[in-house]
């Protein structure tokens, strides 16, 4: 297969240079087409086509950058790479910030790297179409769990009595509307930036954080009680009556369970057992699945609050709700804050009353899970970690298999460093835990701005980090490690006016296509020669052995 590469810059003759090049590396083959960067008419553009540009800054006494920032914009779907005849290029950086894939220096454009990166690039741009149309699809889930919350709140508007429930749960339609106009507003942001990955997870964070506000609201409204709020059953796509609902009774009033029991024999859609005791539930509960307890609030070995105590300890997620006495609002509203889904006094349990309260406090408990299955998707679909901003350690894992893969098909060497801070407990235990991870995000900041762009800087563990340095031999990443240990070891640290030294220990370790099987391999073997690090003494860079 030939890669059409589109050269955007000022000299033609560049492109019969860059063409040479890549033919001498042998690797694929090339084919090039020249566009001039300052022509009038580059709508063109749109017209040729390509599977990569190159931006050449070379000889440029007049870059355009803002044309290379539109062609980033525009061509979102093709990866650009930036040429510079510099050392140390500003505007190449620049580049790379404004989403270029790659930027090779004077130094770097040579055959077979100058190939590398074009093919790599190429790769990359295809990894990062596929993370967006995921990021797309978890997006989707978004908004329908967000649109189930509006339905369900717009069922709570239309009530009279709003304004005085919503105040007993602590919680005003303010509180609700805030977070709801935050999240539709970044879920807008996030169609803007759908072709700019790198915001993407910053925008998916503040949806989050936004689902999980209104989802602890959505949790205060419930303490409305069953009988007060119109069924929306009827509507929802998600609750299934026709399926047998296993009910737990807590009950150890025979009188209120033949109430009780009588109702839901007649409605003959629920499975009941009972219970007379807060023991005989949680060893049941232990043992069998419910779909949802009726809890009496006052029993022979504790009381509701005791039950959902215990509840929460054991880790059981059943949604309950509590059957008080008359007039025991104030109870049930306690019971509610403690994660309750709902009650319902015993002067007015009714058929109709029971039958909704069950099915509404099932749609909640489904809409909660539905919520967290969506948390759960997007924490683990991000890449960074939250506190440091770097690469997580699921990212490492995945970059450094590919670069161990390119490594090894390609015989371009690969570093890898591991670093460790040194007794970094102490630095907790005398100054705090906050203290602690301002260094950890300081120290990050550090390790970033420490590396070339290309290499990729992770957050491998609590108070470990990892570089993978690509295309780079075991000196140049030696050297790197070494320049960066003396920078931290010389660095201030302060926190409320402490002032105070963290050291770090390295391992580095070369990638060896003979000796290391698998990727986990390299991990290790650098691992181990952290370990020696710090057994010789700590603040120290170690490499490698050969085994
Ligand atoms: P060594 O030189 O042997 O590595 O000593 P150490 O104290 O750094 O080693 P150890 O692995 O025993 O302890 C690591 C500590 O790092 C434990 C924990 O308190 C701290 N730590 C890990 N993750 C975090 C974090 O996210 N924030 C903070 N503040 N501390 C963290
Ligand atoms: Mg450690
Ligand atoms: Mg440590």
């Amino acid at each position: 297969m030939t890669v059409k590469i589109l050269l955007v810059g000022e000299n033609p003759d560049r492109a019969g240079q860059i063409e040479q090049l890549l033919f001498k590396a042998d690797i694929a083959d090339f084919e090039i087409d020249f566009i001039d960067m300052h022509l009038k008419d580059k709508d063109l553009l749109d017209k040729r086509i390509a599977d990569v540009i190159l931006f050449d800054l070379a000889i440029s006494d007049n870059p355009d950058l803002k044309f290379l920032t539109r062609l980033i914009n525009n061509s979102s779907d093709l990866p650009v790479v930036v040429l510079s005849d510099l050392e140390d290029d500003i505007l190449a950086i620049q580049a790379i910030e404004e989403g270029a894939q790659d930027c090779l220096l004077k130094n770097q454009i040579n055959s077979r790297y100058l190939a590398l990166s074009v093919l790599n690039s190429i790769e990359r741009k295809r990894k990062e179409k596929k993370t967006t149309r995921d990021f797309k699809q978890t997006l989707e889930k978004l908004k329908k769990a967000n649109k189930k919350i509006l339905e369900q709140q717009k069922s709570v508007v239309e009530e009279e009595r709003l304004k005085v429930l919503l105040q007993m749960a602590g919680a005003t339609a303010h509180e609700l509307n805030q977070p709801l106009m935050a999240l539709l507003g970044f879920i807008e942001l996030m169609e803007i930036d759908k072709n700019n990955p790198d915001k993407l997870p910053k925008r998916l964070a503040r949806i989050q954080e936004a689902g999980q506000r209104i989802s602890a609201i959505v949790n205060k409204i419930q303490t409305i009680r069953g009988d007060d709020i119109k069924s929306y059953v009827a509507e929802s796509t998600f609750v299934n009556l026709n399926q047998e609902t296993a009910i737990l009774s807590v009950e150890n009033s025979d009188i209120d369970f033949k109430v009780i029991s009588g109702i839901l024999k007649d409605l003959k859609l629920f499975n009941l057992t009972r219970v007379m005791d807060i023991q005989g539930a949680m060893d049941l509960l232990e043992r069998n699945s419910f779909d949802l307890v009726l809890l009496e609030y006052i029993l022979p070995d504790g009381n509701g609050m005791d039950f959902l105590r215990l509840m929460r300890l054991k880790g059981f997620e059943i949604p309950v709700v509590v059957i008080t006495g008359h007039g025991d609002e104030m109870i049930a509203s306690q019971m509610i804050q403690a994660d309750a889904y709902d009650y319902l006094t015993k002067d007015k349990i009714s058929t109709k009353s029971l039958s909704r309260i069950i099915t509404n406090t099932l749609e909640k408990a489904r809409l909660k899970l539905d919520m967290k299955k969506v948390q759960e998707k997007l924490a683990e679909m991000s890449t960074r970690n939250e506190l440091t901003g770097l690469y997580n350690r699921r990212y490492f894992m995945e970059t450094l298999q590919r670069e161990v893969a390119n490594a090894g098909r390609y015989g371009h060497k690969l570093s890898l460093c591991i670093i460790d801070l040194d007794h970094f407990k102490k630095v907790n235990d005398k100054y705090g835990h906050i203290a602690g991870d301002m260094v950890l995000k300081e120290f990050a900041g550090m390790l970033r701005k420490s590396v070339r762009q290309s290499d990729v800087t992770c957050r491998y563990g609590g108070e470990e980090f990892t570089v993978i340095f690509p295309n780079t031999g075991v000196k140049d990443a030696l050297f790197v490690c070494e320049r960066f240990r003396e920078m931290i070891a010389g660095h201030q640290f302060e926190y409320n006016s402490s002032i105070f030294h963290v050291k770090v220990s390295m391992g580095v370790a070369l990638y060896s296509s003979s000796m290391d099987k698998s990727p986990l391999d390299l991990v290790d073997r650098a691992d181990k020669a952290l370990y020696s690090a710090k057994q010789e003494g700590r603040n120290r860079v170690k490499e490698a052995k050969a085994t």
